[in-house]
């Protein structure tokens, strides 16, 4: 029997709320039918129609290696031949730790979970656990999973506390969350000055990734940390996406700050489900069983997805390797720009290391206000032009992109020609 996506949809969503397991790969935003994918090998996904596609997704980040990466592949089929999961401590667990630390040395210790919301979530618990404080702040546009306090939008006035975002979040748990706007230094200075002594963290993408792409200004991401440290609150940096994504030690090695808790998940599992949350001894030791603070997880460090991270790491860590995924990510960048240049078609693109952002925008957007001013109608004709042409981009104009190690010269080569001529038809 030869299945086609719009039958597969169906048959979905006659069980499955929305046909899907995670709502952004419902294709609301951009409309029309998500494609089910079949398999995946290098830079390509193919559907159940067999149909080919470049894909700038990469599972939303963690496909750093492009689809189906040997090493990968052959690292997670020899950890599975000795057992899926045992709920007791293995070897693997600790050298994915000292590779992580390794390589992200604000983390002086750190502890393995399942997903990037589990791990936002236990550091929000502790920072809350170890300062004894209740309040902590975020910046819209942000995402940091889907736990109960994160799910927060800004509150009716400024500084004033936040309001759920979902329905089924009792408005108790998110008024002890501030939402304020990401990249604008005074607000957050004047946060600190009625509140400062009440704040047990403040948490942000230091590059948003969630709200299409939009970089964390050096004097914004300077001014968290000092006010965090002067008044006694952790500095909370979730690099679940930009995690060896932007630079092989990460966005704070870029902005040379060091966090008090890092968040990390996608890339370090390799596709896998790894996630994880560290920083300071200190403040890490205040979790279970050395301390107070409680997290526990049946599957947490799983031997055969840490297996699939730790091929993962062994390879991002050749020589050369960011080096050339930045070069090709600013490549496609570029490319995109002058496209959009030639056609007069009003989009623009920007990239930090290997993800990217791609706009219906003139230029690129500095704050969630300018994200959201983009033509979201133009964005969502460009997405199907893009697929119908076999280029697989984020369905939605507010998610960034991912560019892996597997797209060569010639696969960016092949999308930016697309690329122009969607723009073109227009
Ligand atoms: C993806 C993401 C998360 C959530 O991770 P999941 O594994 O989907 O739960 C949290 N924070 C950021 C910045 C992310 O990009």
């Amino acid at each position: 029997m030869t299945h086609t996506n719009d039958s597969l949809f169906t048959r979905a969503q006659a069980i499955i709320p929305g046909g899907v397991n995670s709502p952004v790969r419902a294709f609301r935003s951009v409309g029309g039918t998500p494609r089910f994918i079949v398999r995946g090998e290098g830079p390509y996904l193919w559907d159940a129609e067999g149909r080919r596609y470049i894909d700038y997704v990469g599972s939303w980040g963690p496909m750093i290696l492009g689809h189906a990466h040997p090493a990968v592949v052959k690292a997670v089929q020899d950890a599975a031949a000795h057992g899926l999961s045992f709920g007791m401590p293995t070897e693997g667990e600790i050298e994915i730790a000292e590779v992580v630390t390794g390589l992200v040395p604000s983390m002086q210790r750190i502890r393995f979970v399942s997903s990037g919301t589990e791990a936002a979530m236990t550091a929000i618990r502790l920072a809350r656990g170890f300062t004894g404080r209740s309040k902590i702040i975020k910046f819209e546009g942000c995402y940091h999973g889907h736990a109960d306090s994160l799910l927060v939008k800004a509150g009716s006035g400024l500084l004033t506390f936040g309001n759920p975002s979902s329905a089924g979040v009792p408005p108790e748990i998110t008024q002890h969350t501030l939402v304020l706007d990401f990249n604008d230094a005074q607000q957050l200075h004047d946060a600190f000055k009625q509140y400062g002594d009440q704040i047990a963290g403040v948490i942000v993408e230091p590059v948003a990734g969630n709200m299409n792409l939009v970089p964390g200004s050096k004097e914004f991401l300077n001014a968290m940390s000092t006010l965090c440290t002067q008044h006694g609150a952790l500095c909370i940096f979730d690099e679940v996406m930009t995690g060896f994504r932007v630079a092989l030690h990460g966005a704070q090695s870029l902005y040379g700050i060091t966090p008090d808790i890092t968040v990390l998940g996608k890339v370090i599992g390799g596709g896998m489900p790894v996630a994880a949350l560290g920083g300071r001894r200190d403040v890490m030791e205040h979790l279970s069983p050395l301390g107070g603070v409680y997290q526990a997880g049946t599957l947490s460090g799983n031997p055969v997805s840490v297996a699939a991270g730790l091929a993962t790491l062994a390879e991002i860590q050749k020589p050369g390797f960011y080096e050339a995924l930045s070069a090709s990510t600013a490549s496609f960048v570029n490319g995109i720009n002058a496209a959009a240049g030639r056609t007069h078609q009003g989009f623009s693109a920007a990239s930090v290391g290997g993800m990217f952002g791609l706009f219906a925008s003139p230029k690129p957007p500095a704050s969630y206000a300018e994200v959201m001013q983009a033509d979201k109608e133009k964005f969502n004709h460009f997405f199907h032009k893009m697929l119908d042409a076999g280029v697989h981009l984020a369905p939605s104009a507010y998610e960034a992109g991912f560019v892996s190690a597997a797209h060569t010269k010639s696969v960016i080569d092949e999308t930016l020609a697309a690329a122009e001529q969607a723009m073109q038809s227009l």
